[in-house]
């Protein structure tokens, strides 16, 4: 009997665990993983410093060590607006395999243990205080999903997976980093192709740059692969329309033999309601992906982290608390992401005016990312002046207007 049992050794899983292990360090807990550790995972490799700051209050201060952090961002529209001011907070790019290991490496050293195998079968408990019971033989007090986009937790829970126009899917390789004739910039391409859809390329800093091209799998169909399913286990032919469009978006980083993988991201825009009880679903399980960015490690550790703390403190309806603590630190954020994907998404001309006016000022550049990466909400006045400007078509002259921003933080 294991008082927390977490499917899915990812950062939400391992974010669960330490979070456990903070509060109850003789906790019995362990992580199920299909996968042997170290591993892969297709993403973009992006953290966010939000999720770094989650680490840190979990006492791993160093899981982006030895990485070079990278503070400048450029934006590009399919209008063509561009910003490219350095972030308030640099990112970093660490390849998953290394970072995915070093927390579980930490959570291992505070008491978890690691079972390596595929859950197939949950039994939820029959009445208040009854074990729920994984593959008829482990038994838990606490189930925690931390088992990804094609979460099974989240399937025994009766919760069918996002429809399409809520689900994204992205293609990841590692490639060759642009010639440094320029500081080290996390590159997003936004492009009509496959719209909302983006390419990026973020350096690594070891002469790799992670390469990528994602877009909604309702739009597949636009994107060149003839509507066909985009399960990434499936039909070839997704995936091929993603190779293929990476391939043409970034034709000066050609991927890596072997590196491409394309995997699926739940957006946030459609979320599970976390039922009452011992059963709660966090990270990508709980569709926790920031549908304007497809940022979802810092949601991951954010969630992994609350889970944990209400399987410690709230025995008797983990799940209940865990509801209202997710609610209470990124309910409106996520009310507001949904939001601006749904406009974005509609009116495509609304990323060139939020690019451009990012373009010129500043404090609305630092907005958009806290929204993008954090949890940032819309400034109720930005958010009318967005609005007014498409409108009434009005606006600035200057880089705003050129939609062209290349300067230093004022
Ligand atoms: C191409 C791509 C690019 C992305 N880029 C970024 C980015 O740059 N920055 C960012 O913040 N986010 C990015 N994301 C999103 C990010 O990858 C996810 O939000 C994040 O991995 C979620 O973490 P998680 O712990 O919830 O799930 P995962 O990291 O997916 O971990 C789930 C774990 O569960 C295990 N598992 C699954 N099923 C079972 C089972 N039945 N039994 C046992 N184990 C099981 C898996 O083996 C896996 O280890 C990207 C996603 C994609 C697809």
């Amino acid at each position: 009997m294991f008082d927390v049992l977490i499917v899915g050794g990812g950062p939400a899983g391992t974010a669960t665990a330490l979070r456990v292990l903070a509060e109850r360090p003789g906790a019995s807990v362990a992580i199920v993983d299909a996968q042997p550790f170290p591993r892969d995972k297709a993403c973009g490799d992006g953290i966010a410093p939000h999720g770094l700051d989650v680490l840190r209050e979990l006492g791993i201060p160093d899981a982006a060590a030895g990485y070079a952090p990278v503070d400048r961002m450029r934006l590009r529209t399919p209008g063509g607006a561009e910003v490219a001011t350095p972030a308030a907070r640099a990112n970093y790019v660490v390849p998953r395999q290394v970072f995915d290991d070093r927390l579980m490496t930490a959570a291992l050293a505070r008491g978890a243990r690691l079972l390596r195998r595929r859950v197939r079968s949950i039994a939820m408990p029959s009445g208040p205080g009854d074990p729920v019971i994984v593959d008829g033989e482990l038994r838990a007090r606490v189930l925690v999903g931390a088992d990804g986009a094609n979460s099974m937790v989240r399937r025994a829970l009766g919760i069918p997976p996002n429809p399409p126009t809520a689900m994204a899917i992205a293609v990841r390789g590692y490639a060759d980093a642009p010639r440094a004739d320029r500081p080290p910039e996390q590159f997003i391409h936004m492009v009509d192709r496959g719209w909302p859809a983006y390419a990026w390329s973020f350096p690594i800093g070891d002469g790799r740059a992670n390469i990528g091209y994602g877009t909604l799998r309702s739009q597949l169909g636009g994107v060149g692969g003839g509507g066909e399913p985009a399960d990434p286990a499936g039909p070839a032919s997704g995936k091929a329309a993603l190779y293929g469009t990476l391939a043409e978006l970034l034709p000066d980083q050609p991927a890596h033999p072997g590196t491409l993988r394309a995997h699926h991201l739940p957006l946030s825009t459609w979320r599970p309601r976390q039922p009452d009880g011992p059963v709660l679903l966090v990270g990508d399980a709980a569709s926790l992906i920031n549908p304007l960015t497809g940022e979802g490690i810092y949601y991951a550790l954010l969630s992994g982290s609350l889970a944990g703390h209400a399987a410690v403190t709230a025995p008797a309806d983990p799940g209940a608390a865990y509801r209202a603590a997710l609610h209470g630190e990124l309910g409106r954020h996520l009310r507001h992401t949904s939001l601006l994907a749904g406009l974005a998404g509609r009116h495509r001309p609304l990323m060139d005016a939020a690019i451009q006016a990012a373009a010129q000022r500043t404090e609305l550049y630092d907005q958009l990312v806290e929204i993008g990466l954090g949890r940032g909400t819309i400034p109720a006045g930005a958010l009318a002046r967005l609005v007014w400007r498409r409108l009434t078509r009005a606006g600035g002259t200057g880089p705003g207007r050129s939609g062209r921003a290349d300067h230093p933080r004022q």
